[in-house]
């Protein structure tokens, strides 16, 4: 049996080892675990009493087009309704966008080692990638921008994973200015709102070149219900509907994006303890002779100076059943990525790092 000429074309990676996975190698469960970027704070209360109550009418489809839950985000984003789609998470919203603009042969740019999701997405479309190295550890926008001239789509996660970098306002609509009109500009936010000083950029529904992601995965910890949503031109948004899984998003990821969209209470503190556990993990970087990337994100890239050192850190770590991550491209390769955890998670941390 042979698969489709693109599927035969892709290479047979494994993108994420799943924690689960490595706990079966190490024989014995992990005791922290920081390393795939979850919300250590625990799932906005409302978005479970939403879940929760859905529970009740499980022998129901949810309304395909989701209108309450947009309704609730329009208003809250100062969106128009028909410029707003969800699904399960950005991953299948990167996956349905690659799909509605690319046919095999088109070019996508991304960054070399940036969240790798974006690739998986477009090499199932049979689009050929072009990776811009990162420049000074981050996302660099002139060459992104340069490579986009002749692209259909250009992928940029912004704050970034796994850098932690974020893009000013300002910066990001020169960059967005310096693309071509017949390419779009993936726009992935899943760390926005762990902002603490500055303001994203306007929402610009009008534009059909750019296109927001968001989650409810980071600072509404609602990452196993997989729920995500796009703000776009209402164009895209229609269009979308004749690849989109009409079905798709479940009665209780709808009923807990609504709570959590109108008691946003939870995101404010949220963001503040983030920020207080981002400086705290930093420091426990620093007293170990690793250099803190600045982070704008729910997690910390240290800078290990080589990659063998990223890889014993890595290693001792995992031996001390914690779980983390080590970007595996270059330059980012010299570093181990950790999230944050709450002050008792990482005390723990603090006792099982070495410190030799
Ligand atoms: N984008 C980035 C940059 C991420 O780091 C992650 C999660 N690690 C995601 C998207 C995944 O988001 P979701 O859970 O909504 O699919």
């Amino acid at each position: 049996m042979t698969y489709s000429k693109i599927v035969e074309s892709i290479p047979t990676v494994v993108p994420f080892i799943a924690p689960e996975e490595l706990e079966e190698r190490l024989g014995s469960p992990f005791l922290l675990r920081l390393g795939a970027n979850e919300s250590p704070f625990g799932s906005s209360s409302f978005g479970v009493k939403g879940a929760k109550a859905a529970l009740d009418s499980l022998q129901n489809y949810a309304d395909p087009r989701a209108l309450e839950l947009r309704g609730v985000l329009g208003k809250k984003l100062s969106v128009p309704i028909e410029s707003t789609v969800l699904a399960g998470g950005i991953d299948e919203l990167l996956s349905l966008f690659c799909r509605l603009f690319l046919s095999p042969g088109d070019h996508v740019v991304t960054t070399l080692g940036s969240y790798p999701t974006f690739d998986f997405a477009a090499m199932g479309t049979g689009a050929t990638i072009i990776k811009v190295p990162y420049k000074d550890l981050r996302p660099d926008l002139d060459s992104l921008a340069e490579a986009a001239q002749n692209a259909k789509v250009v992928y940029l996660a912004n704050p970034d994973n796994p850098s932690g970098w974020y893009h000013e306002a300002e910066a990001l609509k020169k960059f967005i200015e310096g693309i071509p009109s017949s390419c779009v500009l993936l726009l992935d936010e899943a760390y926005i709102e762990f902002l603490t000083t500055q303001v994203p950029l306007a929402f610009d529904c009008e534009s059909p070149n750019v296109i927001r992601l968001r989650t409810f995965s980071k600072i509404f910890g609602l990452a196993g219900l997989r729920l995500g949503y796009a703000v776009a031109h209402p164009d895209h948004i229609e269009a979308l509907d004749k690849i989109r899984l009409h079905f798709g998003v479940s009665s209780v990821a709808q009923a807990a994006g609504i709570l959590a969209v109108q008691h946003f209470g939870h995101t404010i503190l949220v963001r503040e303890r983030n920020a207080k556990a981002r400086e705290l993990l930093s420091q426990m970087g620093v007293r170990r002779g690793l250099a803190p990337l600045p982070s704008w994100t729910n997690f910390v890239t240290f800078d290990c100076g080589s990659k063998e050192v990223a890889e014993s850190q890595l290693e001792q770590l995992l031996q001390a059943r914690v779980f983390i991550r080590k970007p595996s491209q270059p330059p980012l390769d010299r570093c181990i990525r950790i999230t944050v955890g709450t002050p008792e998670e990482l005390e723990l941390l603090d006792q099982l790092w070495d410190t030799e």
